[in-house]
């Protein structure tokens, strides 16, 4: 099989809430979203969609990643989108670096090979483990009153883990994390991400006065360093994200003891073929996941489900379900969060057939 073309779109991704704010003051209204369509001489045609968190959350940007799909496109024609290793380490030596140009490539690929094979992509990355996942809602940062009631209300859907966007001024970051606390019942899982907003004592003030409650603090400054030594004076459970941005941080991070649960975002690592890889050590060493992307529409989101319903059930801390934060719908067959939970399709491949009346005319077409 042979890669006959490669087509790229891009599609505004609009949000239910209007914005979505984080640490710093950054924020995004409409996404900007690629979606890549992979055709083949067999007659077998993928998807894949990358789409980042605007252009400062990670070193990554909408139209950095259509710049970097039209560089590399020529180099896979002709090459078998069904051997995902090689078409990997074929991407790396035409372009360094920037994982999450390739995302959104390997992502297709991998749906033509579960659709080559008749076979889901779950089941390609190891096969699924029960029923379902949990989910989390992200909680857009605002004043804490109208977080806790935003907890309240995905609780009222059915969510029963929330992770609230802090990383903003240490006083109002404690009230926020107070608040939404009180919402929270037993079983709930609260997550205060600062999305590298803190310094490290900033940190340590908020980690000292949320003490007694039971929340979990992820990536609370900018740099590893900064992160680990405040991971030496925290009690709470702690998630890295941003700073695990491969295997040699994982294993850093690891070996140094410096986090309880890694955040494994498929664009920020270059791709399901390398998230599994990430996924996979995780499980051999222990360490639970939170399984997702940067953002994303329906594709993103059936990606997630294949890679978070094939990891074993202990190790799924929590995943995200995009598709629903988004009002746009750019594919048929993606996922749907029922009662907090998300499980990956039965069908071939990542099981989604895109709205081409969605995507619109190609931005990017080589063949
Ligand atoms: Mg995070």
């Amino acid at each position: 099989m042979k890669i006959t073309r490669i087509s790229a779109y891009q599609v505004d991704l609009p949000l239910h809430e209007g914005s979505y704010h984080w640490s710093g003051g950054k924020s995004v209204s409409v996404f900007d979203s690629t979606v890549v369509r992979i055709e083949t001489d067999a007659g077998v045609t993928g998807h894949g969609e990358v789409c980042p968190l605007g252009p400062s959350y990670l070193p990554s940007y909408a139209a950095g990643a259509r710049a970097g799909i039209a560089e590399l496109a020529p180099a896979l024609i002709g090459r078998d989108p069904r051997e995902l290793d090689a078409l990997n380490r074929h991407m790396d030596a035409r372009l360094k670096g920037h994982p999450y140009v390739k995302s959104a490539l390997d992502m297709a690929c991998w749906d033509i090979l579960g659709q080559a094979a008749g076979l889901p992509v779950c089941t390609l990355l190891g096969g699924r483990d029960g029923e379902d996942g949990m989910l989390y809602r992200a909680i857009s940062q605002d004043a804490p009153d109208a977080m806790a009631a935003r907890v309240a209300g995905y609780r009222a859907e059915g969510y029963r883990r929330f992770q609230l966007k802090v990383g903003g001024d240490p006083d109002t970051d404690i009230a926020r994390i107070q608040a939404c606390a009180e919402r929270c019942e037993a079983g709930d899982v609260l997550i205060a991400d600062a999305n590298t907003g803190w310094l490290p004592h900033q940190a340590l003030r908020v980690l000292r006065a949320v003490r007694d409650l039971d929340v979990y603090i992820e990536q609370p400054c900018l740099s590893y360093e900064e992160c680990l030594s405040v991971r030496r004076h925290c009690d709470q459970p702690f998630v890295l994200d941003e700073s695990v941005d491969g295997i040699e941080m994982l294993l850093r991070g690891h070996a140094d003891g410096a986090m309880d649960v890694v955040n494994i975002k498929i664009s920020k690592l270059g791709g399901l073929t390398k998230a599994r890889r990430l996924r996979d050590l995780c499980v051999a060493m222990g360490l639970a996941m939170t399984i997702e992307d940067s953002w994303g529409g329906d594709i993103v989101t059936a990606a997630i489900a294949h890679l978070y319903h094939s990891t074993p059930e202990p190790f799924r801390f929590t995943a995200t379900d995009f598709n629903s934060y988004v009002s746009v719908s750019i594919a048929e067959g993606a996922p749907q969060r029922l009662a907090g939970r998300m499980a990956a399709s039965d069908a071939p491949g990542l099981g989604v057939r895109p709205r081409m009346e969605v995507l619109g005319e190609p931005v990017i077409a080589v063949s």
